[in-house]
């Protein structure tokens, strides 16, 4: 990362409200082995600096707004690709442990490697898929948080990962604009898995200006154990 990247990361970080000093040298670290990665593994379809450092690096940041992962919390990063937001987030956060998940293994090799160079201990990649941690008994109800960003439509990450949740943990989910149809399928199928849609914050991605929401949904109660179905049912067949 050049010395433009460098600025525009402390600056679109700044927009956010949010400083990055002594953390310079790690994001630079994670750039440089994001572009060796892709270069073998074809990770990512962001490739120029200015992609990385805003589409990755400040768009994961986004998931700070509201202050729904501050403190010691567990958070599981469903769909984690090349670690993200996990990496952003675990740089400007230490004190958030996460695990990060991913149904398929290069990627979470990756993000071994890269938390390994890192020196990010609290990162704990893993390679499976939500329908199956949500069935297992070490992830069932287990996490303080889920974050995803860029996974699937509103109704099946709720079923994806409500049974994750402890009841008053809450899922935070960084979209894209969602259109009504969607945020109501998203309430509905939230409600029958055990939670319920408590934020749409709409936004803009600092400096480009592309729009975002970050939705929180809450676990009010414990999720059906018909919940989630096998594997790949949620997205064919979405709840609502
Ligand atoms: N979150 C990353 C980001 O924002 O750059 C990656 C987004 S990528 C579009 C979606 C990822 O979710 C893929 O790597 C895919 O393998 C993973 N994924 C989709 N459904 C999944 C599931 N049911 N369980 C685990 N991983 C899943």
């Amino acid at each position: 990362m050049n010395s433009d990247g460098v600025e525009l990361l402390r600056h679109g970080a700044g927009l956010l409200g949010l400083e990055i000093g002594e953390q310079l040298p790690q994001f630079a670290r994670l750039f440089a082995l994001l572009q060796e990665g892709n270069a073998r593994l074809n990770l990512t379809a962001l490739k120029t600096q200015e992609d990385i450092v805003l589409k990755h690096f400040v768009d994961s940041l986004t998931c700070l707004r509201g202050g729904y992962l501050e403190g010691p919390l567990t958070v599981l990063d469903l769909g984690t690709g090349a670690g993200f937001p996990t990496f952003p987030l675990a740089l400007v956060k230490p004190e958030l442990h996460f695990t990060s998940v991913d149904s398929i293994r290069k990627k979470v090799d990756f993000v071994r490697d890269t938390a390994v160079q890192l020196g990010l201990e609290q990162v704990t990649p893993l390679v499976g898929r939500a329908e199956t941690l949500g069935r297992s008994a070490d992830h069932r109800e287990h996490y303080d948080r889920v974050v995803v960003r860029a996974v699937a439509s509103l109704p099946v990450l709720a079923e994806l990962t409500l049974p994750l949740l402890r009841e008053g943990g809450l899922l935070v989910a960084q979209k894209g604009a969602i259109s009504a149809d969607e945020l109501n399928a998203g309430r509905r199928a939230a409600g029958e898995v055990g939670g319920k849609v408590q934020v749409v914050d709409p936004f803009e991605l600092p400096v480009l200006g592309d729009a975002r929401t970050l939705i929180v949904i809450e676990k009010l109660g414990r999720t059906p154990s018909k919940y989630p179905r096998r594997e790949g049912v949620p997205t064919a067949q979405p709840l609502f």
